[in-house]
């Protein structure tokens, strides 16, 4: 049976939720605020899905939803949207949300979004397909060539790509700027070593929250650097 995480805190609400969800042959998991839904989500590794109410006693549904995605997660998720404006919408897909729900929804309504999405996550067959890349708050596109970070999309020149890509490639092996050169640049490339700092400089900018003090792209001292997440 497949877990579902219903995170609500108006009781009546979440009772409806869970008995149509038991209804339809799935297992929920009850939270009624945003750090019992995380502690549950910890707890249930195994929850394919999170139904999330947006306006709670404590953090709201988008933070809960960040914080999920941040922690590199990738089951479904449907927004639970009190209003009906179009920026709950919005918001709710940009912070990673697969899917939203305007309340008041009918039993029927809701049951049809889950199967749905969670047909769509069962095809995606296996974890992630082959032309991905995850590490973190990261995704890496092999097939288009794109970073996202935590689900927001980062502007890469082709030099940045190709670098972020083979540290995503060896992640936690110190790599030295020869081989960087060398990897990147290509054998034939004659410029000079500092050319790796400058362009590991520049791709800091963009990935690291701040870059004098790299969390994931860091110095490896007196020799080159390492992905380190
Ligand atoms: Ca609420």
């Amino acid at each position: 049976m497949k877990k579902i995480l219903v995170l609500e805190d108006e009781p009546n609400i979440r009772s409806f939720v869970v008995i149509n969800l038991r209804r339809n042959g799935y297992e929920p998991i009850e939270a009624e605020n945003g750090m019992d839904a995380l502690s549950q989500l910890e707890k249930n590794p195994d929850i394919s899905l999170a139904l999330l109410d947006v306006m709670l006693p404590d953090i709201d549904g988008f933070e809960v939803c960040r914080r999920i995605r941040a922690s590199g997660s990738k089951i479904g998720i449907i927004m639970l949207t009190a209003k009906s404006q179009e920026i709950d919408k919005v918001t709710g897909l940009m912070t990673g949300a697969d899917d939203y729900v305007t309340k008041p929804f009918s039993p029927a309504e809701l049951t049809a979004r889950v199967d749905a999405l969670i047909r769509r996550l069962g095809n995606d067959a296996g974890d992630k397909p082959s032309y991905e890349i995850s590490s973190g708050p990261f995704l890496l596109n092999t097939r288009n060539r794109t970073l996202e970070k935590d689900c927001k999309r980062l502007k890469l020149t082709q030099i940045e790509y190709l670098l972020i890509k083979l540290f995503m490639e060896n992640p936690g092996k110190a790599m030295s700027r020869e081989d960087i050169l060398r990897a990147v640049w290509g054998e034939d490339f004659s410029g000079e070593l500092k050319t790796v700092d400058v362009n590991i400089r520049r791709l800091r900018i963009k990935i690291e929250a701040d870059p004098t003090e790299p969390e994931f792209l860091t110095t490896v001292w007196g020799f080159g650097y390492k992905w380190g997440y």
